[in-house]
């Protein structure tokens, strides 16, 4: 495939109307998959006008039938799985079997999802102190929102903004970006499949430039953004008084106590630094072990890393794929030469592996003994690796654990319930998982920071994209 893709602007397939193009290089293969129009300025606000007028009529759809949009798109989007979950491959480098289809197979949830919440979201009646008055309040959706995304989901995550955002009646403009859009683009025929309003969505792939002019744009009412906390904070001092979801990064932690299932908790934090060859959010970030029981938990995470099969993420037996692009392998790369530097030991891979077909191919690394204050332990490495650091007992791992200024998923191992609740109650992230990996998630559940951290405020509920609406009512007042 070499052809120049057509982007998704206004309810239209098109070349876009500006002369930068970008060819995309499979991290795969290293072929050139296909070259993708960068949106104009003059595409941007074409966008943003036809999302505003599609939106002003679409807002007095009835939940209900917002809800049968949804499921048509829903429906639409499974039948061509299979072919988005090959593009999705091959742009971003995630397995085929083990990930991308299974993916691209459950996207549809965030559809469903959405539509069943939206029929139930309901408003409040409140009491007034006046006899004659009578006060209920609304969902109203907030109106366009400009959805900035990562590569590392290229598909799943847009979809949380387009569920969400199309049950509660608005309309979305997403920015993938430009080396991982083709297959949100192929999956954009689902929605004329479902006869979604045209201009009610735009796919506008670019990079920083295409994003600022939407956060930037007076047509735009929310901006949903997931990716690094270091954009994120340009974003919010660029976007002036908008809502927002804010997702960024994170920086685990997996604690490992002495009365915990080691050889799961082994097995755990090597499955968080596989999937997807660690370039998730919440991946295995720093596993903190506590003194008593290192060795044995150092013995099996050896043993479970012997089941890593690096290689061509399109055969069966491959469960971790290349690195998506050359800044996360340089970031891995310069987190290895740090490591080493510091005292740390290396105890399994520790580079680019040699023969495959690009340098993105990275060895699945294990690290020991590593100190608090290297780049492993203090940035997001972002790819397949095990750090291993030490504490003595509960209160020094979890003051590890809180030394991060990036608390968005945490797991604690243990087999004791006060235990359990000890660390939910001290440790700073937005979710604590007990007894699994820092990479278990639900599409439904709650995902997002915690305070006095930069990864931002998440997502809870579609009510995060309604502005709540009071209507009172004067009885009294009347002919
Ligand atoms: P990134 O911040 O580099 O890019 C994210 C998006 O922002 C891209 O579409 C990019 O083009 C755009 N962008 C870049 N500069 C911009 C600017 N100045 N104005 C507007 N838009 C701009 O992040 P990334 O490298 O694509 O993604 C990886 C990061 O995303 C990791 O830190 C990861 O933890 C985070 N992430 C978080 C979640 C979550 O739910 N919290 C989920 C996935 C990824």
């Amino acid at each position: 495939m070499t052809d120049t893709t057509k982007i998704y602007v206004a309810g239209e397939w098109t070349e876009g109307t500006g002369d930068e193009r970008f060819d995309v290089i499979s991290p795969v293969t290293g072929e050139h998959l296909a070259t993708v129009p960068i949106a104009s300025h003059v595409d941007i606000d074409r966008a943003v006008a036809a999302a505003r007028e599609a939106q002003d009529e679409y807002r007095h759809w009835s939940p209900f039938e917002r809800a049968e949009l949804c499921y048509r798109i829903g429906a639409a989007m499974t039948e061509m799985a299979e072919a988005v979950a090959r593009l999705q491959t091959l742009e971003q480098g995630m397995p085929y079997h083990g990930e991308s289809l299974y993916y691209i197979e459950t996207s549809n949830e965030y559809f469903i999802n959405a539509a069943e919440d939206i029929k139930r979201m309901h408003g409040e009646v409140i009491p007034a102190s006046d006899r004659n008055k009578r006060m209920f309040t609304f969902r109203r959706p907030v109106g366009v929102w400009a959805a900035i995304t990562p590569w590392n989901f290229p598909v799943t995550i847009p979809l949380e903004y387009l569920g969400r955002g199309l049950a509660t009646g608005n309309a979305v403009i997403v920015k993938p970006p430009e080396f991982t859009s083709l297959a949100l683009l192929k999956l954009t025929e689902a929605l004329d499949a479902a006869e979604v309003p045209k201009g009610l969505v735009s796919i506008i792939p670019g990079g920083a430039e295409v994003g600022d002019a939407l956060v930037t744009h007076d047509g735009i009412d929310g901006v949903g953004f997931t990716g690094s906390s270091a954009t994120g904070r340009k974003i919010l001092s660029r976007m002036g008084i908008k809502r927002s979801i804010m997702e960024m990064s994170g920086n685990g932690p997996t604690i490992v106590t002495d009365d915990a299932n080691v050889e799961a908790a082994a097995l755990a934090a090597v499955y968080g630094a596989y999937l997807n060859a660690g370039q998730i959010c919440c991946s295995t970030e720093r596993v903190i072990v506590v003194d008593d029981v290192h060795d044995e938990f150092v013995e099996h995470v050896l043993k479970a890393a012997e089941t890593v099969r690096l290689g061509d993420p399109f055969d069966e037996s491959t469960n971790m794929g290349p690195l998506n692009n050359e800044m996360t392998a340089a970031k891995m790369d310069r987190h290895l030469t740090d490591i080493a530097n510091r005292g740390g030991i290396v105890l399994l891979g520790g580079g680019r592996a040699d023969g495959f077909p690009t340098d993105l191919y990275y060895q699945f690394t294990v690290v020991d003994r590593v100190p608090e204050d290297s780049l492993l332990s203090q940035e997001e490495s972002f790819g397949p690796v095990v750090p291993i650091l030490s504490a003595s007992d509960d209160d020094q791992a979890v003051a590890v654990a809180n030394r991060t200024n990036l608390g968005l998923q945490a797991a604690v191992f243990t087999s004791s319930l006060q235990r359990a609740f000890w660390y939910a109650d001290r440790i700073k992230s937005g979710t604590v998982v007990v007894n699994d990996s820092t990479n278990f998630w639900e599409t439904f559940a709650p995902f997002g920071g915690a305070a006095g951290t930069d990864t931002g405020w998440g997502r809870g509920s579609i009510e995060e994209l309604t502005d709540t609406q009071t209507v009172v009512l004067d009885l009294a007042n009347v002919r």
